[in-house]
């Protein structure tokens, strides 16, 4: 048995699933392909026709989904963030819902999707269309998650409403820890318990990942926060001259395909 979050896609088709809900399980049933998802938890099990198996895929559609519904941001401190792997800028576009819809319903066949990671921008407010989008989610028992850095109480209460995971970005670099841990508390407080930082780690940020690992300690904004997660630099968009992974693992001594998540 495998447990977490891990994705699977699908490359081949089998007879239908049994899908059935029992709140707060969402189950599938086959012959050899099983899991069990934990829409408030985010628990995940998946299974094969034994306990042991660990399916290599999903053979009805991936249980996971990364879609980005916008490319619009305004940056951070009304700056840009000249680090961006998306390249967004405040011209950018929206998803509409309708498209939205039929993404999802390409790559749903049997309603056997868990989670919807959604990419907007800083404010998670750029696509109107978020909010009728989480609650269509929602409704079909589809968990929807994101990213922000920067957002008002409104918005912080919609995503506790929505949202089961949020992740808030640091923007140390342009924003220093203040702005990332604010967030960080207007959510907890709001009562979730799936708040992480994301971490950036390379050369210029590593010396503050210490002091980020010391405030969580002692910053009582981050008393509820969930787990630091650190990422390398993607060299896209406008981080095109980005660092690699390599100065992660300098920094931390990781040994070659490790990733640090710090449980707190
Ligand atoms: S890195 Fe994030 S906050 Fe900065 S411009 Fe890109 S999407 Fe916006």
């Amino acid at each position: 048995m495998q447990t977490g979050f891990n994705m699977r896609t699908s490359t081949s088709e089998t007879a239908s699933p049994a899908i059935t809900f029992n709140d707060p399980w969402k189950i599938l049933k086959s012959r050899a392909y099983n899991y069990r998802f934990n829409i408030n938890t985010g628990f995940f099990a998946r299974w094969g026709a034994a306990l042991e198996d660990d399916p290599y895929r999903s053979p009805y559609g991936p249980e996971i989904a990364d879609i980005e519904i916008s490319t619009i941001c305004g940056g951070v401190n009304g700056k840009l963030c000249p680090y961006c792997y998306k390249a967004n800028t405040r011209q950018g576009k929206n998803m509409p819902f309708d498209l939205f819809k039929t993404v999802i319903e390409k790559i749903n066949p049997h309603n056997q999707l868990t989670q919807a990671a959604l990419g907007f921008g800083a404010t998670g407010e750029e696509n109107p269309a978020l909010w009728d989008i989480c609650a269509w989610l929602r409704e079909q028992n589809i968990i929807p998650n994101g990213t922000v850095a920067d957002i008002t109480d409104a918005t912080a209460d919609k995503i506790a409403r929505y949202f089961g995971a949020c992740a808030v970005s640091s923007h140390f670099l342009t924003a220093g820890n203040g702005l990332c841990y604010d967030n960080v508390k207007r959510l907890t407080d709001r009562g979730m318990k799936q708040v992480n930082i994301h971490y950036v780690l390379e050369r210029e940020t590593a010396g503050n990942a210490f002091r980020v690992l010391r405030d969580i300690k002692e910053d009582s904004r981050l008393a509820k926060l969930n787990a630091l997660v650190f990422l390398s630099l993607k060299s896209k968009g406008r981080a095109v001259n980005g660092k690699n992974f390599e100065e992660c693992r300098k920094v931390l001594a990781l040994k070659n395909g490790e990733c640090p998540v710090f449980e707190l």
